[in-house]
């Protein structure tokens, strides 16, 4: 809480004065006072006037069971009570464990062929997760024989975003991120996604029979010898702008991979934890990856925490004799926060107590149906859902699909509109997002879809 005696201009003009925030450009940041969040509770944030918001970004894709939930803040004053941090390296905590294991039970698994993932590595976000899958997919190569060490390269879609350090933007493909680091970045090999609103080949779904993955194959089949993985973001690029795969797509990609040896990593850093109805998105579709980065949600919000999961097959390619050097040389200061760790057990009991995924799926529905009239507005390209990931393309032209110019910040303006009634949003260009808690009662889900509706009404007018 801020020091009482200090008047909200004053914090305002102190944020603007030392703070540099993410994603935004400061020069418009300081002409206008900064709205600051001191409370939340369940899926309400309070600012320091006094005025509530709903939280429809569950506070960026991070918050799953509410604001302030007594079963994780218990579980961190607990673990508060015995200790906040201590690490990984030559030591091991309780909470890491216990997270561990019931992560992996909780993993995607397959009967036939059988197939699990068995190892968790731990990091601190979305970004470092990618960037160890990315070198645990790169190392298991390079201590196999000597034709498998050629597989340095890396496959990755058009439009992904994996977060924001130089290995997972060089594996994303959103074009105003390369532009200036571009000489940072090492190569990768991009491959079209299968973004049917504007399909990238100019087919039509399903009559198209999913030709783009023929693309990505025969890509695969020429570069075998010389990849060592495939990234994708399952079922939905979320950052891309919410863009949804076709059904069977993931399937399609995992046993490709399988095909032609390449080591398939999910990025389900903003899926995970239930996002999409099912607690992994992958499981939607059976497939178990062999690398899957996960970040989010992980603490239901609460605290930075994050985590690689692997197969034994690929940690056993690390085992040897201490002079080998096999040893995976990567790991940070915060590994395995215990804090963290604690509340990523406390929101997966909750999954459990509350049956979060059983009673999500009438919200989704509900979503579903409420929206999908909105199709038919003038300026609604196109609606894509998956799961509690809802997304509103708007377009200049519903014809020609052709986008407001970025200029225009049409996103930008609904999520204005939005917060004068009383609900926070982020837009991703030109597409409205919506991302609730998991836990939200129906009432406020209606309230949401209702606000979005409205400012979407006011904005395209
Ligand atoms: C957010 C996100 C990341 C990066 O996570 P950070 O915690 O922001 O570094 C990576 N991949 C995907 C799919 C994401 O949505």
């Amino acid at each position: 809480m801020p020091d009482k005696l200090e008047e909200p201009l004053n914090i305002k003009k102190k944020d603007q004065h030392f703070i540099w925030h993410p994603f935004t450009q400061m020069k418009e940041w300081e002409q206008e006072p900064p709205t600051i969040i001191v409370k939340g509770d369940g899926v309400t944030l309070t600012d320091i006037e006094g005025k509530h918001y709903l939280d429809g970004t569950s506070s960026l894709w991070v918050n799953i069971h509410g604001h302030r939930h007594p079963h994780i803040d218990q579980a961190l004053l607990a673990q508060i009570n015995q200790i906040s941090h201590s690490t990984l390296l030559g030591l091991a905590n309780l909470p890491s464990i216990t997270l561990a294991e019931k992560l992996l039970q909780i993993a995607p698994t397959s009967e036939s062929p059988p197939e699990k993932l068995a190892k968790v590595f731990y990091s601190d976000n979305g970004s470092t997760a990618v960037e160890v899958a990315l070198k645990i997919a790169f190392g298991f190569w390079q201590y196999q024989g000597k034709n498998e060490r050629r597989k340095k390269l890396f496959i990755s879609f058009e439009n992904a975003y994996h977060g924001d350090t130089i290995g997972s933007v060089s594996l994303g493909g959103i074009d105003l991120f390369h532009q200036t680091y571009g000489p940072l970045l090492f190569e990768t090999i991009k491959v079209p996604a299968p973004t049917c609103y504007r399909c990238p080949i100019g087919l039509q779904y399903p009559s198209c029979n999913m030709a783009c993955i023929d693309e990505v194959e025969k890509t695969m089949q020429a570069h075998q010898h010389q990849c060592a993985g495939l990234i994708i973001e399952p079922l939905i690029q979320a950052a891309a702008g919410m863009l949804t795969a076709p059904p069977g797509y993931l399937k399609k990609i995992r046993a490709l991979c399988t095909r032609y040896n390449i080591l398939m990593i999910a990025d389900e850093v903003a899926t995970g934890f239930g996002r999409t109805g099912k607690m992994f998105a992958c499981e939607h579709e059976g497939v178990v990856p062999d690398l899957m980065a996960l970040s989010k949600g992980i603490t239901g919000g609460y605290l930075p925490l994050a985590a690689t999961l692997t197969t034994q097959r690929i940690y056993d390619a690390y085992l040897g004799e201490y002079a080998e050097f096999k040893t995976f040389f990567h790991g940070h200061s915060y590994t395995g926060n215990p804090l963290g760790c604690a509340a990523a057990i406390a929101n997966l009991e909750v999954f459990e107590k509350e049956e979060t995924l059983k009673n999500l799926q009438a919200k989704i529905q509900f979503v579903k149906e409420t929206i999908d009239p909105w199709k038919h507005w003038t300026h609604v390209g196109e609606i894509r859902q998956a799961g509690f990931m809802i997304a509103i393309e708007l377009v200049s032209d519903k014809r020609t699909k052709q986008p407001y110019a970025l200029e225009k910040r049409m996103g930008g303006l609904v999520c204005q509109e939005a917060k004068e009634r009383g609900l926070i949003l982020r837009p991703l260009g030109n597409v409205v997002v919506l991302m609730p808690p998991l836990s939200i009662e129906m009432a406020d889900l209606e309230t949401m879809v209702s606000i979005v509706g409205d400012a979407i009404k006011k904005v395209t007018a």
